[in-house]
């Protein structure tokens, strides 16, 4: 008997051959029906017997695209209408929008394939794509994700790409940035100055000019990169002098995995992540044998590697048969060096975002690259390149970018209504949520400069646009002063929620791991506004019916300066060791701190002395700052984290496993523990001024402290209150050492311990972490009662009623 299933499919299922897909599976169970894209995602009648139905069915799940992420499959059954044969029709623009964007896929092997075959028509071209990789996020004006809704609308294409677009039998059908040499983009070579260099072949000349030691921005997917060749000291310095990036390490693009190879140290799962389609920046272990200079990445064990990701970047590492020789090697002459390594930094001057526009690249860039090389296919969004590092056998990753966004993130509750979270100041990402789905945005940038305030904007209402999400909740920092929250609080919106900065980091965690609570939340971290107005960072808190309460934290020390104190790492070292010495010792830390001119620290003592312009902060980054200084005598530092991550990679280097922790003091008192490390730092003094140990031991001592306390407190505070689960996150839960000591510590306590998992544990998290604060700050708005106490609670509890209501009805 002949029935029929509408099928409704969820998920990324578009822009990745999906219709194609369901075509050719439907054809061989010999189904009749049609297939679409809407907004939802894809929509398909099958018409035929029910165990053909079943199998095909299966099969949707079982065979889908490797590019595909399906969250949902619905089949209802319906009488058959006599469809015959299968079809795929033109896209229908109903329903709500929730359809997925697919992120940008790294070109896939038959694609290059054919860029390397002389024979084929793509032979070199830099455009090639199909359904299974190609440009997506950054092309796509609106849903659904139709050629006409990109930046392909205006190039038409010809016969023969026209004829691949359109037979369902062909890897092509319905890519909709299909293009060829005859009808695609081009790429073409410029000066600074802007003057055109004809020049047949453009990729090859730009080797040409790399190998000469010129400094060449490419136009790449998400934005710009500046490319130079990394094993080119001169060409390297002269990129950090001229970006005035002084030692912010420089992400690498090799040829191919044998050479990172010879350069880092990859694992199996690390070479996994380099070839994936997501394509990031893996953080590896620098081999001692490398030959890259070492300004690349200065006092640096890692090295930032990725493999090329577009048929673009493939081409400028390979030599053109004929450029090669056209008469064979001249006798005598050097084979020419290798160049299968690149210098392959994002497109701006220190701390701006990524060029994008062909404009703007030309005119912030002109000063910094001697030549572009550009094409003609815009961009629509900026994407910048994404970072991740494998830790402790797990994917932690560092910057979201590229190859994730627009991923959603499934909340565990739904959000009662269509939510923004603007994020925090640093690292900034925003983030849309409806429903159960959360969409992180690309990473942002520091929210210092009105440039990436714009980036800000823009990618906000960009996203909203995609996902139809009209935000009537705005979530937003505590802070009154970042770009963020006065960005929120100018929106018109019904309700307003300010969210504590590591209340959002811990939230950020129960979130993606789905923690039931109650948890202790341990968030070490940079710096935060907290609700008493001074700088929190180093923080416990309990977490129970969704409501916090801050149980521990460090000792809160003055910070000379304020956010001087990040950039100048000697200020957080002289208040720590004020606060375990007293204010009389000066001498002593005149002569720890003797790498600080004499004036400076004079200054700040009295700044201290009197309380001027030092705010307290319990940040846990600052204490790190603090021990760098003092151990490594790094006292200032170009970009925040840089002695934090010294000292790490000290430890790392020449540090005795098994020493012991420096001391540590914990006051239990009937209000928030509060957890002294001034007896760390006196220990610390006194074991430089003996000037025995070395520094590997030294800071690994420190780390061993640090672990310790946090293992001790949040276990304590567990037992106290009867909890199983701890979660950690915060800037500082980058730090390998760290973050082992403490998993290992508290999972050999028997407690269960959760980190982020697809988001950052930094402050790229604190987006996503705000929108599941509102999702339980808003249930309490119906609550009825004005009573405070409880009103959390309450809000937790419905959210989670509504949660199994949902889950149930789904
Ligand atoms: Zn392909
Ligand atoms: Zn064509
Ligand atoms: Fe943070």
């Amino acid at each position: 008997m002949r029935i029929r299933h509408l099928i409704r499919i969820t998920g990324i299922v578009q822009g990745v051959g999906f219709r194609p897909f369901v075509y050719r599976l439907a054809l061989e169970h010999g189904l009749d029906g049609f297939v679409l894209n809407d907004g939802e995602g894809v929509f398909l009648e099958a018409e035929g017997d029910g165990r053909s139905l079943r199998s095909f069915g299966r099969a949707l799940e079982e065979q889908a695209p490797k590019a595909a992420r399906i969250d949902s499959v619905r089949i209802t059954p319906a009488p058959p209408v006599g469809y015959s044969g299968f079809e795929i029709r033109a896209s229908r623009e109903s329903g709500e929008k929730t359809a997925r964007v697919s992120p940008d896929l790294a070109a896939c092997p038959e694609c290059l394939r054919e860029v390397r075959d002389a024979r084929d028509r793509r032979y070199r071209y830099p455009f090639t794509n199909c359904t299974l990789c190609g440009p997506r996020f950054t092309i796509i004006r609106d849903v659904p994700y139709d050629r006409a809704q990109t930046t392909m609308a205006g190039f038409t294409m010809c016969r023969l790409c026209l004829e691949e677009y359109e037979d369902p039998g062909d890897r092509r059908f319905h890519a909709q940035p299909n293009a060829c040499p005859e009808c695609g983009p081009h790429l073409a070579l410029l000066t600074a100055q802007g003057t055109l260099l004809p020049a047949r072949d453009p990729v090859q000349e730009v080797r040409r000019l790399l190998r000469l030691g010129s400094i060449v921005a490419v136009k790449g997917l998400g934005g710009y990169h500046l490319a130079c060749d990394a094993a080119n000291e001169l060409a390297v310095r002269t990129l950090r002098n001229r970006k005035v990036r002084e030692e912010k390490p420089f992400a690498l693009m090799a040829a191919g995995i044998a050479t990172i190879r010879r350069e880092a140290r990859v694992s199996r799962k690390e070479a996994e992540i380099l070839g994936g389609p997501e394509a990031p920046i893996v953080l590896l272990r620098r081999r001692r044998e490398c030959r890259l200079p070492e300004s690349i990445a200065p006092g640096q064990a890692h090295l930032g590697f990725f493999l090329p990701y577009t048929p673009l970047h493939h081409l400028l590492f390979q030599e053109a048969p004929q450029a090669e020789s056209p008469n064979g090697p001249e006798p005598g002459a050097p084979p020419p060096a290798p160049l299968d390594v690149l210098v392959m930094t994002s497109g701006n001057r220190s701390d701006e975002p990524i060029a994008y526009r062909d404009e703007d690249a030309a005119e912030r860039l002109a000063e910094i690259a001697d030549y572009f090389l550009v094409h003609n296919r815009p961009i629509h969004l900026r994407v910048d390149d994404s970072v991740v590092r494998v830790a402790h056998g797990r994917v932690q990753v560092l910057r979201r970018s590229r190859g994730y966004a627009p991923r959603v993130s499934r909340l565990p509750w739904p959000v009662p209504a269509h939510v923004l979270a603007t994020g925090p100041l640093l690292k900034n990402t925003y983030a849309l949520a409806k429903g159960f789905d959360c969409y992180v945005g690309p990473h942002v940038g520091d929210l210092e400069n009105l440039e990436t305030f714009r980036a800000f904007e823009e990618g906000i209402r960009h996203l909203g646009r995609l996902f139809d999400v009209r935000p009537t909740v705005v979530a937003y920092d505590l802070h009154p002063d970042y770009l963020s929250t006065r960005y929120a609080l100018s929106l018109e919106a019904e309700e307003f929620v300010p969210c504590q900065h590591h209340e959002a980091h811990i939230a950020s965690v129960i979130g993606e791991n789905a923690v039931e609570d109650p948890v202790v939340g341990v968030a070490f971290d940079g710096t935060g506004y907290g609700h008493d107005g001074t700088v929190w960072g180093g923080e416990f808190f309990v977490v129970r019916d969704g409501a916090f309460t801050r149980a521990a934290h460090l000792r809160a020390v003055p910070l000379p300066g304020g956010d001087q104190a990040a950039r100048e790492p000697w200020r957080s070292a002289l208040s720590y060791l004020r606060q375990s010495q007293g204010e009389e010792e000066a001498p002593i830390r005149a002569r720890l701190l003797s790498g600080v001119p004499r004036e400076n620290l004079a200054l700040v003592e009295r700044m201290l002395t009197r309380r001027l312009n030092s705010p307290l902060s319990s940040g846990a980054g600052r204490a790190f700052d603090a021990a760098a200084s003092l151990i490594l005598g790094k006292h200032r530092v170009a970009y925040e984290g840089q002695g934090p991550m010294e000292l790490e990679q000290t430890a790392l280097a020449g540090g005795r496993a098994h020493s012991d922790p420096l001391p540590y003091s914990v006051e239990r008192g009937s209000g928030a523990w509060i957890c002294d490390l001034g007896p760390t730092f006196a220990e610390l003094a006194r074991l430089l001024v003996v000037g025995r140990s070395s520094k590997g031991d030294l800071a690994w001592r420190f780390h061993r402290s640090i672990s310790g306390l946090v293992v001790e407190v949040a276990s304590g505070l567990a037992s106290r209150e009867g909890i199983q689960d701890v979660c950690l996150s915060g800037g500082v839960f980058q730090n390998q050492i760290l973050l082992g000591q403490c998993e290992e510590g508290l999972r050999a306590l028997g407690l269960r311990v959760h980190r982020n998992r697809d988001l950052p544990p930094n402050d790229a998290g604190i987006s996503f972490g705000q929108v599941v604060l509102a999702s339980w700050r808003a249930f309490q708005g119906d609550s009825g009662d004005g009573v405070s106490s409880g009103r959390e609670a309450r809000g937790l509890g419905r959210a989670r009623k509504v949660a199994r209501a949902v889950q149930r009805r789904g």
